[in-house]
Order: structure tokens, then C-alpha cells, then sequence
């Protein structure tokens, strides 16, 4: 965008409000400020940050790494403890300092932060029962969930009594197996239910396979084709009934699905999500939306869906391109995947890495696909996938073909060394 343009949106003071103050909304507004327009930014809570940084990622990032640092010290003959209580500090510590980071920065870009539930209707925004004037809007209200009663969910780890001895995990989807994962590192009992027959059961037979015994094997009592009819409480503890009609008492029920996207009082088309075409306009005149309202399920994507809208609604016209995007299960090995497993594909086993041999990670492995010379997707079950994955998302998304890769020089000894390992071979037999 010209200078002449920025200048333009100064003068003019052209207004942006945003409705939502996570990820999505918050790049988003950083970047519209950037550009010079004047930016409201309304958010129903009383911190800055999202479903991310008050109950998600960081928290829940904040209290697996230090359990993967003492699960590495083990296998390296060694040992450590960290105690549930300083867990639970650390990701109330790093909540605080981001989001209080994001207050000072946006304040610091004159975003006007308003708190308060914000509603679209007939294009027009209110909030506090006033209508804020605006040229452009953008919705990043992301998701929500219906709460049960005596439930806990994947969200609730940093914040609740963790004294519990047996928990049942229903989903064995990504929040399911980090937090299935975490609370057996915990010395829990835990139980990791889901009605299909595969832990992440939408990825390749691969991945999917190697997951589910990974868990078998650590000792999560893992029942899949398995339904719950019924959960009932007495006293402390739970009843699940369960599909094939046996029983099951445990402790806490933990449910890691149901989040849904938070659209009440935002009167634009949707079908389960806000619709928006590439350039992220909802078909309502100068209305964008960005971020998990229109299902792009994890921060990095929301993050930059929201800087796109962003941009866009201070005239650029970028798409918001949703190929090969990286997706991370902080586990321990980690699970990362990106693009779709079809096309012609390599496997190569982590055991045959210097790195993961140094680190005795060595039961992983990568899987690679190329299809017309050019990789399209890739997924790692080991430790590093989540810097590999990145490496080979980029790969794909900058189009690069297999020759070309074959110029990538990676650093020794590293997981990365695997990945150009698959891309030769990839291009020794197209
Ligand atoms: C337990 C858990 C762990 C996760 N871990 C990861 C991870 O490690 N990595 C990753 O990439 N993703 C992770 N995610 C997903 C990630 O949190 C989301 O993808 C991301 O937060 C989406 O950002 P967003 O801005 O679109 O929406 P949100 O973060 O949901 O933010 C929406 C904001 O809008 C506000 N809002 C909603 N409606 C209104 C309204 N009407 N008026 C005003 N404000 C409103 C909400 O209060 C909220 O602050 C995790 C999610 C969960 C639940």
C-alpha cells in the first residue's frame, strides 16, 4: 500500500472496530493501526488475549514443557520433580505477563480497548448499548463452549484442584491427548475415550496408528469405538456408562471437544462458521472476519487471518491462503502434520537421526509427500515434529520443487537432517 493511502486513512480518520480481543482480533488491530486508521477494539472479558492466552496455548504449553524437560531427563538416566503447584504458577505467571504485554503494547499504538460484549446488527456495532461509529468492522469472537456442570476441560488445567487420582478424557482429539499426556506424566489414572476407532483418527494410517499405541503404551488405558451413554455423579466421583454397557468410576470427567464459534448477536451469514470469501469479506458491505469464527482452529492461522483482515480492511487485497498450514500437538514425542497425505510418500524412521539418537527419541519417524516434483505434505511423530513440519510447511507453501529443496543444507546433528533425507529420496524415484 502507498504512503499517498496511509495518509489518506490519517486524514479521512477512517474508523475500525473490531469485536473480539484475541489473536485474530488483536493482530488484527495492530495492524490496521499500523496503517494509520483509528482502531476500537471491543472484548467481552476483563484481560486481552483469547481463548489462547487465558485458557489455551499458553497455559496449557506453560505446564507441558516443563513436564517434557523432567520426561527427557529420565530417558537420559537422570531425574527431576515440579510439583503440580508450580505448574499451575508458571502458566498463571505467563498468562499474566502476555496478556498485560498486549494491554501496554496496544495502548502504547492508541488502540481504544473497550470492555464489554459487542453486537453486529444491520452493519452497525454497539456495545454498552452505544453505537460505535465505524467505516470498517471486523469480527474475531472466535469460540466459546456450553459449560456442564462438575465437568472440567482441557482449558481448566492451570486453574483447578489437581489432586485428583483417575480422570476419563472424552475426545481423543488434540486438546485430549495434550492434556491425556500431561495428566499421566502427573501420575494420574487416566482413561482416553473416543467413539472412533483411532486416537486423531481424520489423520493417514500412519500417524493415526503410531499415536494410538504410543498412548496404549505409556499406559493411558485408551478405549476407542466407545461411546458415553451417561455420566452420572455421586458424592466426588463419576459414572460413565458406556456404549457397549459396562461401567466406569473415576475421579474427574475431563471433555476436550465442544467448542463452537461464538457468533450470538453477530448478525452476518454463517453456515457453523462466519462465511467469508479469500479476501476475508463476510458479503456484508466493509464487515471482514477473521480468526476461529470462521474456522481456522489455531492461533498461528488466526494470528494470520487477523493481520490479513486487518490489511485488507485498510485496502490491501491479500487472500488469506489456507495451504499446508502447520498443525502441532504438544505432546512428548510431538505430533505435527501439514497439507494432505496423498501423492507419492516416504517414510523415514527417527532412529536413523543423530540428533534424535543423542536426545533417545528414537521411535518416531517423518513422513513425506511429493506429487509433480514439489512436496505437498508432510508429518512427524517424534521429537522436533514441530520444527521440522514448520520447516516443511513453508516448502510447500513457497511452491518450491524437489530440485530445488535438494540446495537445503541443514544444520548437523538435527531433526532437520531428516527431512532432507526425504526430500532426496523423494526425488531419486519421481
Ligand atoms: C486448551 C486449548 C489449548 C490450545 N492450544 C493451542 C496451541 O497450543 N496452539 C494453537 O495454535 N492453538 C491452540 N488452541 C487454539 C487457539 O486457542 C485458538 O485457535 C485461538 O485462540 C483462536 O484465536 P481467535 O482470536 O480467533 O479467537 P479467541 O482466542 O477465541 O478470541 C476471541 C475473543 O473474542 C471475545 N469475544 C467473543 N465474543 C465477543 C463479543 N460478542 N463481544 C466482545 N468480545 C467477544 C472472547 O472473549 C475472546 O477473547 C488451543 C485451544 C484450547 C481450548
Amino acid at each position: 500500500m502507498s504512503l499517498i493511502y496511509i495518509y489518506l486513512l490519517v486524514i479521512l480518520n477512517h474508523m475500525i472496530t473490531i469485536i473480539g480481543g484475541g489473536p485474530a482480533g488483536i493482530y488484527a488491530s495492530i495492524e490496521a493501526a499500523k496503517r494509520g486508521s483509528k482502531v476500537t477494539l471491543i472484548e467481552k472479558e476483563d484481560k486481552l488475549g483469547g481463548t489462547c492466552t487465558l485458557y489455551g496455548c499458553i497455559p496449557t504449553k506453560s505446564m507441558l514443557y516443563p513436564l517434557k524437560i523432567k520426561d527427557s531427563m529420565e530417558k537420559l538416566g537422570g531425574s527431576s520433580t515440579i510439583s503440580t503447584d508450580i505448574l499451575q504458577q508458571l502458566a498463571r505467571g505467563s498468562i499474566e505477563r502476555l496478556s498485560k504485554g498486549i494491554e501496554s503494547m496496544l495502548e502504547s499504538m492508541d488502540i481504544n480497548v473497550v470492555h464489554g460484549k459487542g453486537f453486529l446488527r444491520s452493519g452497525k456495532v454497539n456495545v454498552n448499548n452505544e453505537t460505535i461509529d465505524s467505516d470498517t468492522v471486523i469480527i474475531t469472537t472466535g469460540t466459546d463452549r456450553k459449560r456442564e456442570e462438575g465437568i472440567i476441560y482441557s482449558e481448566d488445567l492451570h486453574d483447578i484442584d489437581l489432586s485428583f487420582k483417575s480422570v476419563g478424557i472424552i475426545g481423543g482429539d488434540v486438546g485430549g491427548l495434550e492434556s491425556a499426556w500431561m495428566l499421566k506424566e502427573l501420575g494420574k489414572e487416566v482413561y482416553l475415550i473416543d467413539k472412533s476407532p483411532y486416537l486423531l483418527n481424520y489423520l493417514d494410517n500412519d500417524m493415526k496408528s503410531s499415536v494410538t499405541n504410543f498412548f496404549k503404551k505409556i499406559g493411558v488405558k485408551v478405549l476407542l469405538n466407545t461411546e458415553v451413554k451417561e455420566i452420572t455423579k455421586s458424592g466426588d466421583s463419576f459414572s460413565l456408562l458406556l456404549s457397549d454397557g459396562s461401567s466406569l468410576g473415576l475421579e474427574r470427567i475431563l471433555k476436550s471437544f465442544g467448542r463452537y464459534p461464538a457468533t450470538e448477536g453477530i448478525d452476518l451469514p454463517k453456515d457453523r462458521y462466519i462465511k467469508v470469501d479469500e479476501y476475508l469479506r463476510t458479503g456484508v458491505n466493509n464487515v471482514y472476519a477473521a480468526g476461529d469464527v470462521i474456522g481456522t482452529h489455531t492461533a498461528h492461522s488466526a494470528i494470520h487471518a487477523g493481520k490479513i483482515a486487518g490489511s485488507n480492511a485498510t485496502g490491501s487485497k491479500i487472500q488469506f491462503n489456507r495451504e499446508a498450514i502447520p498443525h502441532v500437538v504438544y505432546t512428548k514425542p510431538e505430533i505435527a502434520y501439514t497439507g494432505i497425505m496423498e501423492g507419492h510418500c516416504v517414510k523415514l524412521q527417527a532412529v536413523t537421526n543423530g540428533r534424535e539418537i543423542i536426545q533417545r527419541e528414537t521411535q518416531g519417524f517423518l513422513k513425506l509427500c511429493s506429487s509433480n516434483d514439489m512436496l505437498i505434505s508432510a508429518e512427524a511423530f517424534m521429537e522436533g515434529a514441530e520444527d521440522v513440519i514448520s520447516m516443511a510447511s513453508l516448502m510447500i507453501r513457497m511452491h518450491l520443487t524437489l530440485s530445488q529443496l535438494m540446495d537445503f543444507i541443514p544444520p548437523h546433528p538435527s531433526a532437520f537432517e531428516l527431512l532432507k533425507d526425504g526430500i532426496e529420496l523423494l526425488a531419486s524415484r519421481k
